[in-house]
């Protein structure tokens, strides 16, 4: 038989693209595939696709191909004759052009399966001081637990399971669907090749039972909202003793009434009455670990300044770091002022309608610089007097 142009072979032109070859070859391998074209000449003719794939695919022999015909093929291979050269195995053309139809199912695991379990997820809704400090919880879980009568084996008595007499071991059962076969998992035995002719009568073979438990979950002092924990192999117990899945615990950091938190950092207001803000002072600020600490303001602050308080913050639960407080001075107007307070600020207010007037008109009077000066003195004097009567009332009013 004469061999057939390679570009007649796959249906195609001569210029054809390298695409239109991968497809070519693709449509005509899956109609020739020996394994489900049962016709005489199939074999044949998927042999001489591939060796026209081979020759085409590959861009030095299509062009040698395209050159010198069948003779530049041949005499550019060392043993001669042999168009496949070294590169003629099946399989890796299969898997490079089939990977994503037979691959897949070849890929897939073979042989008898592992049940294990599923992970289970649970929320821990804690208090801001508890994720700082850390706290032990223990949480009802509702889950598959290993079987205690026959300690997840599933078996009665003990008795040894035997081979799944429908896979033979394989846990696999090969499916036709046309010309596709495909494996999945046995019926009989879920694919654990295994079979169970004396059942454990607690848990019907299974190895697991329904149940509650009591798991402990430790969480470790600075913890953030959203954090995860997982516990190795406390979720759901596996069929027939296969691993048991995980415990996940989302941790749910609550809000707290003073402190916000910022990774590792906290953050809190801390109001100060007005004559603290003018005159400087001290304010007390609550710490996360419940002591009281002194906080400085100085004369003049202004309010929304922030204060920093180094190391008062969260310490890391995965490295050395603390973090800091920060305090952010918010200055009290006051209320219920008494008639005589509403006074002595009036009287205040003036004072600085005063001052400013004294600016404006200082100029024009250089002349009576010696008596102005004088004059002055006296306000200084009229001004501090009050002031600190202000003040002193003001701070009595404080609480
Ligand atoms: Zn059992
Ligand atoms: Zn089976």
């Amino acid at each position: 038989m004469a061999k057939r142009d390679y570009y007649e072979v796959l249906g195609l032109q001569k210029g054809a693209s390298e695409q239109d070859i991968k497809r070519a070859f693709k449509r005509l391998a899956m109609k020739y595939h020996p394994d489900h074209n049962k016709e005489a000449n199939a074999a044949e003719k998927f042999r001489e696709i591939n060796e026209a794939y081979q020759v085409l695919s590959d861009p030095q022999k299509r062009q040698l191909y395209d050159a010198h015909g069948f003779a530049g093929i041949d005499g550019s291979q060392a043993g001669g004759g042999n168009p496949f050269g070294g590169g003629g195995d099946f399989s890796d053309i299969f898997g490079d052009i089939f990977g994503d139809i037979f691959g897949g199912a070849r890929a897939r695991q073979q042989g008898p399966v592992e049940h294990p379990g599923r992970d289970l997820r649970a929320v821990v809704s804690i208090t801001l001081e508890e994720a700082v400090r850390g706290v032990t919880r223990k949480l009802n879980v509702k889950t598959y637990v290993k079987c205690p009568q026959c300690h997840g084996q599933g078996s009665k008595d003990g008795s040894r399971l035997s081979i799944c007499p429908q896979c033979n071991g394989s846990g696999q059962q090969i499916i036709r669907q046309g010309f596709m076969t495909m494996s999945q998992h046995c019926s009989a035995c879920h694919g654990t090749g295994r079979s169970n002719p004396n059942p454990c009568p607690k848990c019907k073979g299974d190895g697991r039972v329904q149940s509650q438990k009591i798991v402990e979950v430790k969480i470790p002092a600075g913890v953030d909202n959203g954090d995860r924990l997982r516990l190795s192999g406390e979720g759901e117990a596996g069929l027939q003793g296969a691993p048991s899945g995980n415990l996940i615990v989302l941790i749910e950091v609550q809000d707290h009434d003073v402190f916000t938190r910022d990774g590792l950092d906290l953050h809190c207001v801390v109001p100060i009455s007005f004559t603290t803000a003018v005159l400087g002072g001290t304010a007390e600020v609550p710490t996360i670990d419940g002591a009281t600490l002194k906080l400085t303001i100085k004369p003049e602050t202004q309010t929304g300044t922030i204060l920093r308080i180094a190391g008062k913050g969260v310490k890391s639960y995965n490295s050395s770091q603390v973090g800091n407080l920060y305090c952010k001075v918010v200055v009290q107007t006051p209320t219920n002022l008494t008639e005589e307070q509403k006074d002595l600020l009036r009287k205040f207010e003036a004072t600085f309608e005063k001052k400013n007037k004294e600016v404006n008109t200082s100029s024009t009077k250089a002349k009576n610089k010696d008596s102005d000066k004088a004059k002055e003195e006296n306000k200084k004097e009229e001004k501090e007097g009050i002031f600190s009567k202000f003040f002193k009332d003001l701070k009595g009013d404080d609480k």
